[in-house]
C-alpha cells in the first residue's frame, strides 16, 4: 500500500512551496546576523523587518507589536508568564478554560505552583464556555484572561471578541491562542479585542520552530528568554531569519487564499462527516456544529478503541489522530472531550480528522469507503457491541454520555 493520505493538519502542515522558496536565500547567501551593522547583516535585517510588516498586516496591528518566537508554545508562555509576572503587584488571579492546549494549561499549572490562582472554566456538551460564568469569575485580583480562539481537538471557536469586550470592561488583560484559527478564520486583533495573540508557523504551512506573539502597545510582558536587545528587549536570541521569512510568507498566502481555502475545507469536511455518519451506526460528532473552524471533524465511534482504529487507518496510508498529537501515546483520555462530558470510553473512541489545502474529494471518498468495514470488524470483537447487536437496543448517546 503506497497510498498516502494526510488528515492531520491540526498536528502540523507540510511547508508550502512558495514558503520554501522564500526561505532558501536565508540559508544560503543571506546568512548574516540581522544585528550586525556591516554588509552581512543588512539583507537579513531587511528581511526580518519586511517579515514583521507582513505579519502585522495579517493581524492588523503595527510591526512593533509583533514579537517573533520559536513556536506557538513559546508565544503562549511569553504571553501568560510575561503578563502574570509583570502584573504581580496588582493581582495574582488568572482565568482560562479546561480545554486549552497544553502550552496554556501547563503554563497556568506552573504559575499555580508559583503562587498564582487560576480559574479553569468548564465547557458544555458542545464545547462552549458560559460568558456569564466568565464574568462572575473576574475578581479585583484578576490580571489575565487567556482563552483560545479555536480548539485544536474539536475545532470549536470561542467568541473571542465578546470575551475581549468583557476583559476590557473589567480592565483585565486578554490573551488568545489563535494557533488553530490562523489561516482558517479571519484574525484581526482589533476586531477581536485582544491584547495578546499567539500564532505558530508549522500550523499554517511554514516550518516548525517559528511563531509570533502580538502584544498590544502599552501591554508589558517581562521576558522569559533573557539575552540581547532582540525583539525590543522582549525576547533574547538571534532571530531565526529563514523561519521568520517563512512565517511571513505563510501569513501572506493564508490571507490571499483564505476565502477559497475555507470553502474547499468546509466542503470536504462536511462530505467526510456526512459520509462516515451515514455509513457507520453509533457515531457522534464532537463540538458545536456551526461554531467551529472549517477543517476539523472530531468523531466518536462507540465500542471502538480510537488508537486501534488509527493503526488500522495507518495501514491503509491514512493519517489521522486521536485527541491532540501532544497527548497521543498516553492512556489519558482527551481532557477536551472529557470536559465536554464524554465518558472516558467514548473519548477513547474518538478520532480527529483535520483537513488541509492539498486534500481532495477523492481522498475523502477513499476514507468513507475503507473505514466502515474496519469499524465493523473491530466492533465484532467487542463483547459490549455484540450485546447491542443481539438485543437491538438503541443506546442513545445522551443516555450513555450522561450516566
Ligand atoms: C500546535 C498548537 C500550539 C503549539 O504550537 P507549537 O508551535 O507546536 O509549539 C499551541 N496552541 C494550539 C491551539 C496548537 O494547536
Amino acid at each position: 500500500m503506497d497510498r498516502k493520505i494526510y488528515f492531520d493538519h491540526n498536528a502540523t502542515t507540510p511547508i508550502h512551496e512558495e514558503v520554501f522558496d522564500a526561505m532558501v536565500p536565508y540559508f544560503k547567501d543571506e546568512w548574516g546576523n540581522p544585528s550586525s551593522i556591516h554588509w552581512a547583516g543588512r539583507g537579513p535585517k531587511k528581511a526580518v523587518d519586511e517579515a514583521r510588516e507582513k505579519v502585522a498586516g495579517f493581524l492588523n496591528c503595527s510591526p512593533i507589536e509583533v514579537i517573533f518566537t520559536s513556536s506557538g508554545s513559546e508565544s503562549d508562555n511569553l504571553a501568560i508568564k510575561g503578563v502574570a509576572f509583570s502584573m504581580r503587584s496588582k493581582g495574582n488571579h488568572i482565568i482560562t478554560t479546561k480545554v486549552e492546549h497544553p502550552a496554556v494549561l501547563n503554563t497556568c499549572k506552573y504559575l499555580e505552583r508559583e503562587g498564582f490562582d487560576v480559574t479553569y472554566l468548564g465547557v458544555d456538551a458542545d464545547g462552549m464556555i458560559d460568558l456569564d460564568e466568565l464574568r462572575d469569575s473576574i475578581t479585583p485580583k484578576t490580571t489575565l484572561i487567556t482563552v483560545m480562539y479555536a480548539n485544536n481537538e474539536t475545532g470549536v471557536v470561542f467568541p473571542v471578541a465578546e470575551i475581549g469586550e468583557i476583559a476590557r470592561e473589567h480592565r483585565v488583560t486578554f490573551h488568545t491562542d489563535a494557533v488553530q484559527a490562523a489561516g482558517k478564520i479571519p484574525l484581526d486583533v482589533k476586531a477581536l479585542n485582544c491584547d495578546l495573540l499567539s500564532i505558530s508557523g508549522h500550523k499554517i504551512y511554514a516550518p516548525k520552530g517559528v511563531g509570533a506573539l502580538y502584544v498590544r502597545r502599552g501591554v508589558r510582558v517581562v521576558p522569559i528568554i533573557h539575552g540581547g536587545h532582540h525583539e525590543r528587549n522582549r525576547r533574547g536570541g538571534t532571530e531565526n531569519v529563514a523561519g521568520i521569512v517563512g512565517l511571513a510568507k505563510a501569513c501572506e498566502i493564508a490571507a490571499r487564499d483564505m476565502e477559497e481555502e475555507t470553502a474547499h475545507l468546509r466542503r470536504l469536511r462536511d462530505r467526510l462527516e456526512e459520509g462516515l455518519m451515514k455509513r457507520i451506526p453509533h457515531v457522534k460528532r464532537n463540538g458545536h456544529k456551526d461554531k467551529r473552524i472549517p477543517n476539523t471533524a472530531n468523531l466518536s465511534f462507540e465500542f471502538v478503541e480510537g488508537e486501534s482504529l488509527l493503526l488500522n487507518l495507518d495501514m491503509l496510508g491514512i493519517a489521522a489522530s486521536s485527541g491532540s498529537a501532544c497527548t497521543s501515546g498516553s492512556l489519558e483520555p482527551s481532557h477536551v472531550l472529557v470536559s465536554m462530558g464524554l465518558t472516558p470510553e467514548l473519548s477513547h473512541g474518538s478520532v480527529r480528522f483535520s483537513l488541509g489545502r492539498s486534500n481532495t474529494e477523492e481522498e475523502v471518498d477513499y476514507l468513507i469507503e475503507k473505514m466502515p468495514p474496519i469499524v465493523e470488524r473491530m466492533r465484532s470483537m467487542s463483547p459490549l457491541w455484540c450485546e447491542v447487536e443481539k438485543k437491538g437496543v438503541d443506546l442513545s448517546f445522551e443516555e450513555k454520555t450522561c450516566s
